[in-house]
């Protein structure tokens, strides 16, 4: 062993398995609370009154105003309904939205967190809050927006889409690719992530063919979890940042954009991350960007920034706003180079194969 590393363990409970959603009381008590308020989106309204109408006299409430990229003005709505409910935690039943607001509310008054995940985008593991006022998103990390506790209950994301679950699951394998090159990743995370992109590349075409397999369901819970193990561990790079431009700037749809974009940034740092990324690559047939655009393909996920909407005159200016501030990554992030990988995304090109010296495994 010639690295050089900090490894920090966060403390977390995972209650995992079908019929876990059953034990939603018990991990209230874990995390040391007594009255929850449960928070969902609108669409997952239904699905949070019948758990209060479950937890009965442990259910302070239900707010369902959850929404996308976490707006300061549903929070502060979600702070007063919390008081208001005389809740001492929380319990959020969703995915990457939901559990963004949950995270807002515990950051500013500590409640107790506990969440019941119902995607694949992992932020219930992560130390990590995006939010966003005044059209702008602002991301902080601190170890008190971690939930202290999740459940992962396959038997709830048997109704999750196959479009969503697909673009999810690619959404949790980049936090895992990328935490592979990540400056601070180490020989764990490094573990977690292989073990988390091989969960996911099993269990995505598996729910594909029949999206009422629960054992792939499980699979791609148990994927995601480790995913985001990953991003809320280490620092993420290029792919990360661009995604996050370009959500901002144009108001893509987050996992979409996520899968669209992941074969081409590894591609583009195949070379410089060589060593990193080879066991996720072996994955793969030695071409993990190649070999995640067929992947993507084959489950009929988005291939192309342009049917997203994305103008190609849009291309230059986000280059510009990708490359203003530096941030660590394997290869040096030029405009003309993130230019070249924005429009092979947008045309939705497959990337091209690294060269024989790359391949070697
Ligand atoms: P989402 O939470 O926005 O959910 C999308 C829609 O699917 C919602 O209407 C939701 O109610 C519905 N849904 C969720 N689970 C379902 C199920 N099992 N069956 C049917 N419908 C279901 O989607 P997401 O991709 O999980 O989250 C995206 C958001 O999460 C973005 O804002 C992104 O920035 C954030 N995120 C944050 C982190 C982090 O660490 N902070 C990590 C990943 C994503």
């Amino acid at each position: 062993m010639e690295q050089t590393f900090i490894y920090q363990s966060a403390p977390v409970r995972v209650r995992f398995g079908a019929g876990s959603q059953r034990h939603v009381a018990d991990e209230i008590a874990a995390i040391g609370g007594t009255r929850a308020l449960i928070l969902s989106t609108p669409f997952q309204k239904d699905d949070a009154d019948r758990l209060a109408a479950r937890l009965g006299p442990m259910a302070a409430g239900v707010f369902a105003e959850a929404r996308m990229h976490t707006p300061v003005d549903v929070t502060a709505r979600a702070l007063t309904a919390y008081d208001q409910s005389g809740a001492d935690c929380i319990v959020s039943l969703g995915g990457g939205s939901t559990i963004g607001l949950g995270k807002a509310i515990a950051w500013r008054n500590d409640a107790a967190h506990l969440v019941v995940a119902t995607t694949y985008a992992g932020s219930e593991v992560t130390d990590i809050l995006g939010e966003t006022e005044g059209g702008v998103k602002s991301t902080r990390r601190d170890p008190r927006i971690r939930p202290e506790a999740v459940i992962y209950d396959p038997e709830l994301t048997l109704g999750l889409p196959v479009a969503m679950s697909v673009a999810s699951g690619l959404n949790a394998m980049a936090h895992a690719a990328e935490g592979l090159y990540a400056a601070d990743a180490n020989p764990v995370t490094s573990l977690i992530a292989v073990e988390g992109i091989a969960a996911l590349q099993r269990a995505l075409p598996a729910i594909y063919r029949d999206p009422a397999d629960l054992a792939a369901r499980g699979d791609a819970l148990y994927g995601s979890w480790l995913c985001g193990t990953v991003l809320g561990a280490v620092a993420m790079a290029l792919h990360h940042k661009l995604c996050h431009t370009l959500g901002g700037a144009l108001d893509l749809p987050h996992a979409e954009t996520h899968a669209i974009l992941l074969p081409h940034t590894m591609a583009f740092n195949a070379a410089a991350a060589h060593s990193a990324l080879r066991p996720a690559a072996a994955l793969f047939g030695g071409d993990l960007g190649g070999g995640l655009y067929d992947l993507a393909l084959s489950l009929g996920a988005p291939t192309a920034l342009k049917d997203l909407g994305v103008s190609q005159s849009d291309l230059a200016r986000l280059a510009d706003l990708a490359v203003k501030n530096p941030y660590a990554n394997p290869r040096d992030v030029t405009r003309d180079g993130v230019l070249a990988l924005l429009q092979a995304a947008w045309a939705g090109t497959r990337p091209a194969s690294p060269g024989p010296e790359r391949t070697r495994l």
